[in-house]
Order: C-alpha cells, then structure tokens, then sequence
C-alpha cells in the first residue's frame, strides 16, 4: 500500500513513516517544515520506499496532487504545542482548519480512507474524569487564547464526520493523549523533553503551578501501532477514538522521576503559570484517557512503561547534547 502522512517530518508523522515502511509499505511525506524538522526523516531519506514534499497541505492542489496517487491519508499536520499555539494563535487556527479542509476535500473527491489525529485538549476543563469519547467538551472562553488549539482540533473532528454522514468517506477521528518520546522537541512546551534536558543539564526543573496537575504519558510508538491498525479497521471508520496510556501521574511527581532516573542534582523549582505562559492562560487539571472503546476494537495495550519510556527519551536528549557540544 501507499500511504500519505502529512506532518510526517514532525514527532508522530515520522515514527508513523517508521512503522509504515517497517510493515514494507510505501509512503509519501508532506511537510512544510514549520515545526517538523528535516533531522527527524534524514534516515529514511533516499530510500526507494519513501518521497518527500516540502509544501504546504492547506493548498488544494498540493493536497489534491498527494492524495491522488495513494491508498490511505494520515492527516497530522498541525499547529503544535502550547507555548506555540498561545505565540502565534492566528497561524494556528489558520493551518489546523485549513489543512484538514484540503486534505478532508482531496480524501472525498478520491475516495481514499483517511486517519485524523485529534487532541484530547478537546475535553478541555471536563471534571467528568477518565475522559470517553462520547463525553462533552468543555471548552474554555475565547478570551484564553490556549482553547483555540481545542476548537480548531473539534472544528476539524465536525468535518471528518460530516464527510461520514454526507458521502460515508471512510474517516477516523483519534484524541492523542500527551504523546512522548525520542525526537519530541522541548521547543513547543512539551514537559518530558524540557524535564529531561533540564536534568541533564543540572539546571532547575520547571515545574508551572503546583505540580499537582496531572497527564498520562504514552511513548510515541504506542500510539503509531495504534494509529495504523485504526485506519484499516472498517469498524473505526466514522469513528472517534482515544489513543494514550492510562497510567496518571502529577507533574511534580514527573520532575521527580526524571531527576533521580538521569541521577541529576537538579533543583525542582515552582514557575508560576502566568509567569510561564503570560496573562490569561487555564491548564487542565486532570487528563485521563478512557480506553475501553481502542481495546474493545483492536486488543488494544501499551507496551512501554512510563519508566521505559523516560528512558528512551533521556537517551535521545542525550545524544542531542552531545551533538551540540561537538
Ligand atoms: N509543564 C511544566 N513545566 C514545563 C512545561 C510544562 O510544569 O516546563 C506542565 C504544563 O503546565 C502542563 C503539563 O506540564 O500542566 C503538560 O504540559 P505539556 O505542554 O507537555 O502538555 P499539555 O498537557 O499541557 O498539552
């Protein structure tokens, strides 16, 4: 088969491009470079498996030309981040409509199944904790620029649907819940990245808030095994799901971790959230993903634990540490 996986430059794209050319089928990449990273994809580069085009989604007919010659979409380029998505909101909503609204239209008019990776920001402040899929979303005012990120990512689940209702497009939605691993930048705000360089570092670990707020972590290869079962799987299709690893942890209990799995004498410091991000800004206390619906599908379990997991990341901080003192 032949896969279309836009973003596939980024964090997720390229473990997904990974696992795709490991199960010896063929992809096509489509990035324009605004978060993904040439050094993410440079080791499949060249290969006769794999091709690369640096563009923009959003255009038509970039993504009517992509779509056209493949079997399946991966749409996952997208505005990344919250630190990035609080800069630049209008870039923001821009790509993360526009882009799904190319690829959706390029999808229906070829007929080809496509794979939309969502957020589970969208539950945003719900108390209703583990999150279902069937749950409302809760999301924030528009005066707190962090929840456009989570309307832009609903806004585009309406529209997958609305190909499902209207024309029975073969989509699947997918809520990603706090994805880590090797190659995630600490560039965007991402909290393991940032805590392990930190610690790596000996510098202060930066804990926003009180530390008590909490996340789930699941290791990027989880979730990319998840992502292409999903999308061969007819059941899934018109279908929203959660992908993510329930085990919780308070992110003061992260930074902890992360000090004493890298043996760093890191000082664990408290930033205070408007500090951290400016006036106006809300965090979720709690994200907890539901996962009955993915098992119940698939037999879907995550195979990496939290403390596997830090692991590979540490390793992949350092090797970029030492690549920077080189
Ligand atoms: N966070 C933190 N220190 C950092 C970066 C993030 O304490 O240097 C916190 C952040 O406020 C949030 C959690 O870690 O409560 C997860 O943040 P991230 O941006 O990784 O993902 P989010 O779940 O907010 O999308």
């Amino acid at each position: 088969m032949r896969y279309l996986v836009t973003g596939g430059a980024g964090f997720i794209g390229s473990h997904l491009c990974e696992a795709l050319l490991q199960a010896e089928h063929r992809v096509l990449v489509v990035d324009d470079f605004s978060t993904g990273r040439q050094q993410n994809i440079a080791h499949l580069e060249g290969r006769k498996d794999f091709e690369l085009i640096c563009a923009d989604v959003a255009d038509t007919d970039v993504a009517r030309d992509c779509v056209r010659g493949v079997d399946r979409v991966f749409h996952l380029a997208s505005a990344v981040g919250v630190e990035l998505i609080i800069r630049e909101p209008i870039r923001t909503i821009e790509t993360m409509v526009g882009g799904a609204a190319a690829v959706f239209d390029a999808a229906a008019r070829y007929r080809k199944p496509v794979l939309f990776t969502s957020t589970s920001e969208v539950y945003g402040k719900s108390p209703k904790v583990p999150f279902r899929e069937s749950d409302d979303l809760v999301i924030g005012s528009p005066t707190y620029r962090r929840w456009s990120y989570a309307t832009a990512k609903a806004l585009d689940e309406f529209l997958a649907l609305a190909h499902w209702h209207h024309s029975r497009l073969p989509v699947v939605i997918t809520r990603l819940f706090n994805t880590v691993g090797p190659r995630q930048s600490g560039q965007y705000g991402m909290v393991l990245p940032r805590f392990v360089r930190q610690a790596l570092l000996g510098r202060p670990i930066t804990v926003y808030g009180d530390g008590s707020q909490s996340r789930c972590f699941c290791h990027v290869r989880d979730v990319v095994s998840a992502l292409a079962r999903l999308i061969d799987t007819p059941a899934a299709h018109g279908q929203v799901f959660n992908v993510g690893n329930d085990r919780e942890i308070a992110i003061g209990e992260l930074a902890a971790m992360v000090r004493s799995m890298t043996g760093s004498r890191s000082e664990i410091v408290h930033v205070p959230y408007q500090e951290a991000y400016g006036a106006g800004f809300e965090d979720m206390e709690r994200r907890v993903p539901d996962l009955s619906k993915l098992r119940g599908l698939i037999g879907y379990a995550p195979r990496f634990t939290l403390e596997r997991t830090i692991e590979d990341v540490v390793a992949y901080v350092k090797g970029q540490l030492e690549g920077e003192t080189r």
